[in-house]
């Protein structure tokens, strides 16, 4: 028996606890998906709160795409000296010189145009499409994964679960219709500080007369 039964109790419950619980980062509610864009590869496998000076002044330097894909490579991995995984300015850099060239400078909105960019997955390009331009686009990243699996018993056969598409088309389904952003903020949210990687706060959670984990539904 699954729950999916249940999830508009569930978006319902995790939006009011969002209401009281939201985490603040400058790159949230900006509505411009330039910023989306340099936050989401900003922060892959690193803390978003070890992320918010290192962000801020690549947004100072590089207020937008084109000067990021004019930047000095040697020049921008200085600013990841705080953060690691140097990696990321060649990408910064890269995705920024193909849109600068293929798009004019501007992030696409068509997720057919953005998954043509390399280095643009299906998580980042529907941040981007959700943070940055407010379309309905559902979000899948460790955290949902982890959230997912646990609320709705969610098994995948597939080797890496990220890329699963029924999680997809399951965390699509949990999406609502309305307040969508604020829904994948919360779950963001949610998984870091409820539904925590090693020890989740059951006792505490909202969800608990729901949850697939803590109920064993199967
Ligand atoms: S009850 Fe526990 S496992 Fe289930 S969603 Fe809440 S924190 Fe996560």
């Amino acid at each position: 028996m699954s729950n999916y039964n249940k999830i508009p109790e569930v978006t319902e419950i995790i939006l009011k606890w969002y209401s009281k619980n939201s985490r603040e980062f400058p790159w949230r509610y900006t509505s411009d998906p330039y910023k989306v864009f340099v936050s989401e590869i900003l922060l892959q496998r690193t803390l978003a709160a070890k992320v918010i000076p290192t962000f801020l002044k690549i947004i100072k330097k590089y207020p937008s795409v084109n000067e990021l894909a004019k930047s000095d490579i040697n020049e921008l991995k200085k600013y990841f000296e705080d953060i690691g995984l140097f990696y990321r300015a060649e990408l910064l850099k890269n995705i920024s010189k193909q849109i600068s060239i293929e798009f004019n400078g501007k992030i696409p909105e068509k997720r057919e145009d953005l998954r043509k960019i390399k280095g643009i997955g299906d998580y980042i390009c529907n941040s981007i499409l959700c943070f940055g331009y407010g379309k309905r686009y559902q979000i899948v990243d460790t955290n949902v994964v982890r959230l997912y699996s646990r609320l709705f018993s969610f098994v995948s056969t597939k080797k890496d679960i990220e890329r699963d598409p029924k999680l997809w088309e399951l965390a699509e389904l949990v999406l609502p219709e309305k307040n969508y952003v604020n829904y994948n903020y919360a779950i963001l949210d949610f998984a870091a500080l409820i539904c925590k990687s090693k020890h989740p706060q059951c006792s505490e959670c909202p969800l608990n007369k729901y949850c697939g984990y803590l109920n064993k539904i199967t």
